[in-house]
């Protein structure tokens, strides 16, 4: 059975680079018919913090992404945050301790400084772990007794020399490591909490994890872990891992950080995010105007195709097509232009239905009452090709709401004259007792009128439209006016002539 999780730790919000691991985890699961996960890895108290967490099931959810099993909605294999499971991390380690795999160091924060003022790139390893105060160099007794006073210790895994660690990354391919290069990581800390060494791959194994996907910075690490499965010798198999690919910044130049954001001028965070300490708030793709299948979609696209031309894919389209085989194994450049293309597309793609309560949305935000959902839904139709980011609908709609203020009088009043002044007025006569106002109709009625007083309809037209829209833009005009109906128009006629 698949079974997979995404690790998030609640220390900030979540960047994209963290939503593209959970969509690659969750298309795996579901293309496979199995399990995600969301696990909560909480153990590291100095860096938590408040709301990060309740961040984390927002994007989730805001994404359409719906885990299986989690610290909101339970599941077998709970509780699904390493911070309630504090007592089972100590037993494993101890175990390891007993197996002669891992021991206690009882070194303080000071002894540990005063080492590395005197020892050139210290480290706590093979070579230097004899010059130290650990279970491996103290007596046996005398560790018993600082264990039972309650001297303050952590428990540390013992890398062993020169050895030879590999395995095949489902992406990568073949990856070696020397255990030298790795020091002895603390497993278990002075107060009790797991590292996150040991909670992850005690909770895989508990969680019965079958793939993990996560990012490349966590490769350093793998070497720890296949240790840990070794030494535990437990007999279910470890999980095969895949190492995800960057994401880079628009230049290629590095990773997306989540500073990069401010610098180039775009979101990376998907809902905004407002840093505690700093009151720094983070533009989010929600607030900028992104739906959640432009948004998914774009990031499905970074690192990922399915091996034709296809751009364009719903949430099931992923799932069904999703292979291991055609994520990429170099990093993905975040290019925000196309961002916006999968978006625009996505708008075009949405029925009017679909995207009535994020546009109702944007227009009370700007202070728009959109009492009548049949008249915004006809609005949205008229002006859905024209939007890419769904905050375009306010600059694209709103005059359907309320009248222009200002005209583009530079576009009419030049060549403005005193038989168009009479032109518009005899229109607004003839249309204000009718209660409907038929596109095709009416546009004919304007023309007649026009051809009537001598005018040109060209030179009448966009005079027209600017009355009512404000500006050189907008729908086929008649169409407006149909929406708008006899009062309003007459209206702004009227306030336009004046
Ligand atoms: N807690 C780690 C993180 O914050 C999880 C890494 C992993 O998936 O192993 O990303």
């Amino acid at each position: 059975k698949v079974r997979v999780r995404f690790a998030p730790s609640p220390t900030g919000g979540l960047h994209i680079g963290g939503v593209r691991t959970i969509l690659f985890n969750y298309l795996f699961a579901k293309h496979h018919h199995g399990e995600f996960i969301l696990r909560i890895e909480d153990t590291d108290q100095t860096r938590f913090v408040e709301g990060a967490e309740e961040y984390i099931y927002n994007c989730l959810n805001w994404c359409g992404i719906k885990p299986d099993e989690s610290s909101r909605d339970g599941g077998a294999y709970g509780p699904y945050r390493q911070s309630e499971r504090k007592a089972t991390y100590r037993q494993y380690a101890e175990q390891l301790v007993k197996a002669g795999h891992a021991y206690y160091a009882f070194d303080t924060a000071e002894e540990l400084e005063s080492k590395r003022q005197v020892i050139e790139n210290f480290r706590y390893d093979h070579s230097s772990r004899k010059h130290l105060r650990n279970s491996l160099t103290i007596p046996h007794e005398a560790v018993e007794s600082l264990i039972k006073e309650g001297a303050p210790h952590v428990i540390r895994i013992k890398m062993p020399e020169d050895q030879h660690i590999s395995f095949t990354d489902m992406i990568r391919g073949d990856i070696s490591f020397n255990s030298s290069e790795v020091d002895d990581k603390v497993l278990l800390k002075a107060d009790g909490m797991p590292t996150y060494h040991l909670a992850v791959v005690v909770d895989d194994y508990l969680m019965k994890i079958s793939h993990v996907f996560r990012g490349e910075e966590w490769l350093p690490s793998s070497p720890v872990h296949l240790l840990l499965w070794k030494y535990f010798g437990w007999e279910q198999e470890m999980p095969q891992w895949a190492h995800l690919p960057l994401i880079l910044k628009p230049d290629g130049n590095g990773k997306l950080s989540k500073r990069d954001g401010e610098r180039f001028g775009f979101p990376v965070y998907p809902i905004n995010w407002v840093d505690a300490k700093t009151g720094k708030r983070a533009e989010g793709f929600v607030e900028t105007g992104f739906l959640p299948e432009g948004f998914i979609n774009m990031l499905a696209m970074l690192g990922w195709n399915d091996g034709t031309d296809q751009e364009l894919f719903s949430m099931d389209e992923l799932i069904e097509k999703f292979s291991l085989e055609r994520i990429h194994k170099a990093g993905a450049k975040f290019d925000y232009e196309k961002a916006k293309w999968y978006n625009g597309e996505w708008i075009k793609r949405s029925s009017a239905q679909h995207l009535l309560p994020y546009v109702k949305q944007v227009l009370n935000h700007k202070n728009i009452n959109t009492p009548h959902d049949d008249y915004l839904l006809k609005v949205i139709e008229m002006v859905k090709e024209r939007c890419v980011l769904l905050t375009d609908f306010y600059d694209q709609a709103s005059f359907f709401f309320t009248a222009p203020d200002k005209w583009d009088t530079n576009a009419v009043k030049p060549k403005w004259s005193a038989e168009k002044e009479a032109f518009f007025l005899a229109f607004a006569d003839a249309i204000k007792d009718k209660n409907q106002l038929e596109s095709t109709a009416t546009e004919s009625l304007f023309k007649e009128l026009a051809a009537e007083k001598g005018l040109k309809v060209g030179e009448v037209m966009l005079p027209l439209r600017i009355m009512l829209v404000g500006g050189k833009f907008g729908p086929q005009v008649f169409d407006i006016v149909s929406q708008l109906g006899a009062n309003e128009v007459v209206y702004r006629i009227n306030n336009a002539v004046e």
